[in-house]
């Protein structure tokens, strides 16, 4: 724990050698990051984190803590799955207190279901702490609510990772009749396939799409598309990982909802981004 740092008072968890607590950093800002994660990381002997956990939040945690990297990042090289739920054991049964953390939450699209089942099949107790997902967390930061009731009554979260060309384990025309707002996550990849099974599926080649790319840290990047040009567009820009991928007239509110760039002064795009032709809250 630094010097400054101290947790309201409260009944804080004590982290117990052979523990392994899969705590979620959130998307990027160390702000974002649950007073849970920070007990933990004042109190954690061995850190085990992915490349999306910011360095920052690694600094707030105990000096004396050993740093493990365990990133998987799609494309380049990385720990295999089975061997970092081994490593945890390992650490466990060795007496430390081990702190497995991840970017955003630890249960969405982040392995953490897995290694808590190993653990806890291993006989290594666990404990979960949640974080605010890129898919929610990083879209507010761009202005982007993911429900907001004259857009939708359903979200979808869902991943672009495991596709291979046409073959995939996402029923994409599912997807797209199902849920008016699409939340992507690791989808840059297959972005050109996606964006054409969604509109194969019958969503507008018109409709709106947001590209958040590193979402809530300082070089945070918006890219405001629409379904037909968005891979290419991404591709021109130069839109890079991690990035989510926000489909839907959500996307439209940014226009009203930017708050980074109201805070720095710039007007507001559009006061009804929704062309509803009355004020949102006569709703
Ligand atoms: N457990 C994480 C998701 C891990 S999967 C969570 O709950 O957020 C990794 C994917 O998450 C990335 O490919 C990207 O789609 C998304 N992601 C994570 N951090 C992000 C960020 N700061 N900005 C944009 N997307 C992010």
């Amino acid at each position: 724990m630094t010097d400054s740092m101290h947790l309201p008072p409260g009944d804080w968890p004590v982290m117990q050698p052979g523990w392994v607590w899969l705590c979620g950093a959130g998307p990027g800002d160390p702000g974002l990051l649950t007073l849970h994660a920070m007990n933990a990381l004042m109190q954690a002997d061995v850190i085990v984190h992915d490349a999306l956990v910011d360095d920052r939040i690694l600094d707030w945690g105990n000096p004396a803590a050993e740093r493990i990297y365990a990133g998987k990042r799609g494309g380049k090289p990385s720990a295999e799955q089975k061997d970092i739920s081994l490593q945890l054991i390992d650490l466990a049964r060795e007496g430390r207190k081990v702190l497995r953390l991840k970017g955003g939450d630890p249960f969405v699209f982040g392995r953490g279901g897995e290694e808590g089942q190993t653990l806890v099949q291993h006989g290594v107790p666990i404990r979960i702490i949640p974080g605010i997902s890129a898919g929610i967390g990083g879209l507010a930061y761009a202005g982007i609510p993911v429900t907001h009731r004259d857009v939708n009554q359903a979200v979808t979260f869902v991943t672009g990772h495991d596709r291979q060309g046409k073959v995939t384990g996402v029923d994409w025309a599912a997807v797209a009749k199902g849920s008016g707002v699409i939340v992507i996550y690791m989808g840059m990849k297959h972005l050109a396939a996606i964006a054409e099974d969604l509109i194969a599926a019958g969503r507008g080649p018109e409709e709106p799409v947001a590209i958040v790319s590193d979402a809530t840290l300082p070089h945070q990047t918006v890219l405001e598309t629409t379904l037909a040009t968005c891979a290419a567009d991404a591709e021109t820009q130069g839109v890079g990982s991690p990035a989510v991928i926000c489909v839907g007239r959500a996307a439209l509110l940014r226009q009203a909802l930017d708050w980074q760039s109201l805070a720095m002064g710039t007007p507001m795009r559009n006061t009804d981004p929704l062309s509803l032709g009355r004020p949102v809250e006569d709703g």
